[in-house]
């Protein structure tokens, strides 16, 4: 007890601080548990091809259906998996989960997955997803990657080889997020990436802020001249998509399409694609807003 332990002890054991570290354990054990009882699942938000307002696949964020917390976002508990090492285990559970479901959609539908710079350290980690491609029977060039672009800064080297083998193996490889790391255009073009997604703080004000609406159009002027495709993330209003339409082909997704949805609630927007402004003249603001 702090009594016989002397009056030091108080001095740096802040009350406050066991407070954090239970709660922190807790959660931790929670996690651990919610692993078990398959509480994590994948959702799933639209890819659309802004000119025609296509789907074209769908990003899978994963969500954490806790029965004491909620939906728990991933940005909450990815970080602490991380930490207490079940990321890969938690990963897979729920790419695993991802492969299933989109073996059901069309098949010119592609499948966006999130992994984290911590995955990315792991040697074996093509090998990995390679044994869930073979065993979920789903075609490697349907599958796409997305790194964010701050995990290059220590990973470059290991980033590089891990993009040839993946590439290797027919599976594409998105820059996620660009525009928040510090990368320089000559180190991207150093990395073979199929994709560059231009992260949501730059897109959703391109109606309002006269700089990001500069940045956001030399991006897919850039992406032009480099032969290398853009989406843009964060898509909220038809002011911005507009906008984005001007700028040239590019792809996009955001909650003007809808927000995330569990596997089972995609069949309007996997019929939605079959229809996509056939014939009718449906612009795709038309189409997000009976989807909405
Ligand atoms: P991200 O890959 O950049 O995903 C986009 C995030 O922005 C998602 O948040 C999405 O719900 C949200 N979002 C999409 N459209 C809009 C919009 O129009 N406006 C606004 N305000 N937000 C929008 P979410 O699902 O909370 O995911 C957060 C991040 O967590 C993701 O960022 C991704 O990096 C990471 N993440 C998600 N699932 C996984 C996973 O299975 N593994 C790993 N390692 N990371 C994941
Ligand atoms: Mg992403
Ligand atoms: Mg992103
Ligand atoms: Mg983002």
């Amino acid at each position: 007890h702090a009594k016989h332990r002397g009056r030091n002890s108080f001095d740096w054991f802040d009350p406050q601080m066991g407070e954090e570290m239970r709660f922190r354990t807790q959660f931790e054990n929670q996690i651990r548990e919610g692993m078990r009882k398959r509480e994590f699942v994948p959702f799933y938000e639209r890819q659309i091809d802004l000119q025609t307002g296509k789907l074209t696949g769908f990003e899978m964020l994963a969500r954490w259906k806790s029965p004491t917390l909620g939906l728990v976002s991933p940005e909450i508990f990815i970080p602490i998996a991380e930490d207490i090492g079940a990321i890969a285990e938690l990963s897979e559970l729920v790419i695993r989960q991802a492969l299933e479901d989109a073996r059901e959609w069309d098949p010119s539908l592609s499948l966006a997955v999130n992994i984290s710079p911590m995955q990315l350290r792991d040697p074996w980690f093509a090998q990995k997803l390679l044994k869930l491609l073979v065993e979920a029977n789903f075609p490697p060039e349907r599958l796409e990657i997305e790194i964010t672009e701050s995990c290059l800064h220590q990973n470059l080297t290991q980033v590089r080889s891990l993009l040839t083998s993946l590439k290797n193996q027919g599976i594409r490889v998105t820059l996620d997020d660009f525009g928040t790391g510090y990368n320089s255009l000559a180190q991207l073009r150093s990395l073979p990436f199929d994709r560059i997604k231009i992260d949501r703080s730059y897109v959703t004000s391109v109606g309002s802020d006269a700089d990001n609406a500069a940045i956001v159009h030399s991006l897919a002027l850039l992406g032009k001249g480099l032969n290398l495709p853009i989406t843009a993330e964060g898509i909220e209003t038809a002011d911005v998509l507009e906008h984005l339409m001007q700028y040239g082909d590019l792809k996009g997704q955001g909650y003007l399409y809808g927000q995330p949805r569990p596997a089972g609630q995609l069949g309007e927007w996997l019929s939605d694609a079959a229809l996509a402004r056939q014939g009718s003249g449906e612009s795709p603001i038309a189409l997000s807003a009976t989807s909405l």
